[in-house]
């Protein structure tokens, strides 16, 4: 299965992704955790998508491309992955179902996690002390939900008139919003 996790940041989706591949037996993978990783180890990718990354930006399309299409063509992605974190533009998501189809395959669901505004930037200011990630500043947290907003939101539409979107309400107990995703993915 080929599952999108939509939503702004601080939605929920890095812990609802990993508790839903544990329980559906899929591999999770962030596009966001793997830039991270190639910024730590100071690699080509890790150098170009540093300055974007602290300030809130989307890497460009030009850039994560590459590594979206790496991604999918991964032996563990053979059968099916959560997207955690991509694709987080409407030509990521041309690209994403592209790559899949010369696979005779497609994206079978999106899942769009919703929170209101205000929580989010709780959730997110939260984070900031608990784990000090480099784009947890007050500008930073501003920038991505606008970018959020305006790059990303869009594909709640994209993925409706595909008739594959599901919705489900991210405000509550980690556990009540586990049986939600279980019940918008028929389980
Ligand atoms: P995340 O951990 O998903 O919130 O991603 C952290 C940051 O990594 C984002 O604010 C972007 O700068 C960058 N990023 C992660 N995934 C993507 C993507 N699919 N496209 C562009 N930028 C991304």
């Amino acid at each position: 299965m080929y599952l999108v996790l939509l939503g702004p940041p601080g939605a929920g989706k890095g812990t609802q992704g990993a508790l839903l591949a544990k329980r559906a037996g899929l591999v999770k993978i962030a596009t966001g955790d793997l830039l991270r990783a190639a910024v730590r180890d100071g690699t080509p990718l890790g150098q170009q998508a540093k300055g974007y990354m602290d300030s809130g930006q989307l890497v460009p399309d030009e850039v994560v491309l590459g590594l979206i299409d790496e991604v999918l063509a991964a032996p563990e992605a053979r059968h099916g992955v959560i997207m955690d974190g991509f694709p987080r533009t409407v030509a990521q998501a041309e690209a994403v179902d592209q790559h899949l189809d010369e696979r005779q395959c497609g994206v079978d669901l999106a899942l769009g996690i919703t929170v209101p505004r205000d929580e989010l930037i709780r959730r997110l200011r939260g984070r900031a002390d608990q784990e000090g990630r480099s784009d947890d500043t007050p500008e930073a947290i501003r920038a991505r939900l606008g970018v959020y907003e305006e790059e990303t939101a869009p594909l709640i539409a994209y993925y409706k008139g595909k008739g594959i979107l599901a919705e489900v309400d991210g405000v509550g107990t980690v556990e009540e919003i586990a049986a939600r995703i279980d019940e918008a993915l028929g389980q």
